[in-house]
């Protein structure tokens, strides 16, 4: 399952999301905002770890939108390398997605509306 990451959820060095989606709250919490920045962790403030004190989540793609934007999950990347570790534990997005777009198949797509199967043509394939 995929938890929802919301503003002061951590990443594996303790790196907190500190951006707020207003409008879309998950226990209580805004959701963090697309690509928030992230609080400064370790090893900020050693040689060669400035990237520790300026870190964003890493952009996503993904068809779960909150305010129009991606939402974030536990195991989305921050773009230093650390890996999003804490979230809603009560709010689920089933849309893992990634990093790549077009990656995965489009669901949601209404059946009669493009797509006899319900989903989008993306990753089909017939054998001949
Ligand atoms: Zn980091």
């Amino acid at each position: 399952m995929a938890l929802v990451v919301r503003i002061t959820d951590t990443n594996t060095a303790g790196g907190m999301a500190m951006a707020p989606r207003l409008t879309v709250l998950a226990e209580f919490l805004p959701l963090a905002a697309y690509m928030s920045p992230v609080s400064p962790h370790p090893c900020c403030g050693a040689p060669g770890c400035e990237i520790h004190c300026v870190a964003t989540i890493a952009p996503m793609y993904r068809t779960v939108l909150a305010d129009y934007l991606p939402v974030h999950i536990v195991t989305d990347p921050d773009i230093c390398g650390h890996v999003r570790i804490t979230g809603a534990t009560t709010v689920l997005c089933l849309d893992i997605g990634g990093s790549v777009p077009g990656s995965a198949p489009i669901p949601n797509t209404p059946v009669g509306l493009g797509s006899s199967s319900g989903y989008g043509e993306v990753g089909l394939a017939v054998a001949p």
